[in-house]
């Protein structure tokens, strides 16, 4: 069983419309693929109006933006209650303090490289939660810069003098809102170094207590080193290991299915979910 529970959407910051995304699992090979835009269940709808025609079954799920003393977390949640008032309330917040954020961001950097906001929301998708990449894809549509990356090293990053914070629950809290709404909690990619500081392990600890599930040790943004401490940290803390290519289209360079989860844990994870995965109906997985 091939199974990617972490990819993104033009619900988000990902390239792929739902279905696309699920025609590419298809292409990929995979089982399973979990839908996780940030902050949205905007993608669960269509991608599922997919899982017959693909024949691969489709893990609902989001990737909250979460920050604790100025560092983000990101926490994915699977198989939650779409319609929990709390949590619904928390990504709505965070979707209007993203686009408020990027409005200031894009003033900021329009005084270096002239840029309005028009040419930002031609980049996002419907509906979609608004986030640096697509300002990224804005100034490389300007011809300023070659790929996102670039805009990330240059203009993007979280020391630069463009940069403005978004509101982001504290990833405790958010651990306890994914349970209340029948939810399972996964870490993802906690000790992404490339990304800034790394989250401290008293934190991580602090969300095993609140009912975490798992760790996302299996990603490219981890050195073997940091995977290596991930899963010892998961084996310490009594927590399931996932694996997954946070896929997000063409904005980066990861593919569906270059990291994967067992088929074991997806079990268990699915136990624990108000949802279920949704399974082409032929199929025995
Ligand atoms: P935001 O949530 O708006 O602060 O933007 C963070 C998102 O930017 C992450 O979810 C990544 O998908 C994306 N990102 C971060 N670094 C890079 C990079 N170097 N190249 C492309 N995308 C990136
Ligand atoms: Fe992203
Ligand atoms: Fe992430
Ligand atoms: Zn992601």
């Amino acid at each position: 069983m091939r199974i990617d529970p972490h990819a993104h959407t033009n619900c988000s910051d990902g390239t792929d419309t739902p279905a696309e995304l699920m025609l590419a699992a298809a292409a990929a090979g995979l089982d399973v693929v979990g839908i996780a835009d940030h902050d949205t269940t905007a993608g669960w709808e269509p991608a599922a109006a997919m899982v017959r025609a693909t024949g691969v079954a489709l893990l609902r799920g989001t990737e909250i933006s979460c920050t604790v003393d100025g560092i983000p977390v990101h926490l994915l949640a699977y198989l939650q209650d779409p319609a929990d008032p709390a949590l619904k309330e928390v990504f709505a917040a965070t979707r209007q303090s993203r686009d408020a954020r990027a409005r200031k961001m894009v003033d900021l950097i329009a005084a270096d490289y002239p840029l309005t906001w028009k040419d930002v929301e031609t980049q996002v998708g419907p509906g979609a939660s608004v986030g640096r990449p697509h300002i990224a894809d804005a100034l490389v549509a300007a011809g300023y810069f070659p790929h996102r990356d670039a805009c990330f090293e240059r203009v993007l990053h979280p020391h630069g003098p463009y940069y403005v914070r978004h509101f982001s629950p504290h990833p405790v809290e958010a651990v306890q809102l994914v349970r209340a709404a029948g939810g399972v909690p996964v870490m993802a990619h906690p000790h992404a170094q490339s990304r800034g500081r790394i989250v401290p392990s008293d934190v991580i600890k602090d969300m095993a207590r609140a009912g975490l599930f798992g760790l996302e040790a299996r990603h490219r943004d981890h050195t073997p080193l940091a995977r290596r401490q991930v899963e010892e940290m998961a084996a310490e803390l009594g927590l399931e290991i996932t694996g997954s290519s946070d896929y997000h289209g063409t904005g980066k360079p990861n593919r569906l299915g270059e990291n994967l989860t067992d088929e074991a844990v997806l079990a268990r994870l699915e136990e624990q979910g108000t949802l279920e995965v949704l399974r082409p109906c032929w199929s025995s997985t």
